[in-house]
């Protein structure tokens, strides 16, 4: 792996593309160009960048449906481009879950210093010392948990609750707080819907290192990592 960040620029309109492409190499980041919409998810996906330069108006899927299928699945730092001034109010209200928006024609030392910006506050959230602990790692940016290095192929509500337990292991988490958590739109669950998806939860593990004693059920409480 080579330690420079790379950038993902999603552009329809080549001379900008370039311009954004010369600037951030100039600053030692590598770049790849995609000039439509429809293959943005895959090679992500694939490649994982470290962060994307995301325009609005794209042949193929617009970008807010880009952003949307990378927001399922992906924490990764995304830069939303859009023509039109008017339109980062509205993009706000959406909730695509941008991390940050710019306006052409924009100047690209601003763009790359709103580059750096974001991968240095992406950079202090990937240290936090409470994503890895007793074996287990976990990754925001991939949407991975790992113990012991083996994956655990979870949903992304039980890679929520883990993520959520494993944010300050030994605090006993209420169902209440958990449901909260995992269903960011605020759909109503029962309680047993959070114990079921811990139910599973315990199992992942125990299929993939032999024992569940990592998740401990406080009794008429909730949960919390041993
Ligand atoms: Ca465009």
């Amino acid at each position: 792996m080579s330690d420079q960040a790379q950038v993902l620029i999603v552009e329809d309109e080549p001379k900008i593309a370039g311009l954004l492409e010369d600037y951030l190499r100039q600053s030692h980041y590598e770049t790849h160009w995609i000039d439509n919409g429809d293959t943005v998810d895959e090679w992500c996906r694939k490649n994982n960048p470290d962060i994307v330069l995301l325009d609005l108006m794209l042949p193929g899927k617009d970008g807010l449906t880009v952003c949307r299928e990378l927001r399922s699945h992906s924490q990764v730092p995304i830069i939303m481009v859009t023509a039109r001034v008017d339109e980062i109010d509205r993009l706000l209200g959406l909730e695509l879950g941008a991390d940050d928006y710019i306006c052409k024609p924009f100047s690209p030392r601003e763009v790359v210093a709103r580059v750096k910006a974001l991968l240095r506050r992406a950079e202090m959230t990937r240290a936090d010392p409470a994503t890895s602990y007793r074996g287990l790692t976990i990754d925001d940016n991939k949407f991975s948990a790992t113990v012991d290095g083996h994956a655990l192929g979870l949903t992304p509500v039980e890679f929520r609750l883990l993520a959520l337990l494993a944010s300050q292991p030994g605090r006993v988490f209420s169902r209440d707080q958990m449901m909260n958590k995992i269903y960011m739109d605020g759909r109503v669950v029962s309680d047993r819907t959070v114990d079921s998806h811990v139910k599973n939860l315990r199992q992942k593990i125990h299929d993939t290192i032999g024992s569940d004693d990592l998740i401990r059920s406080i009794y008429g409480v909730g949960y919390k990592l041993e």
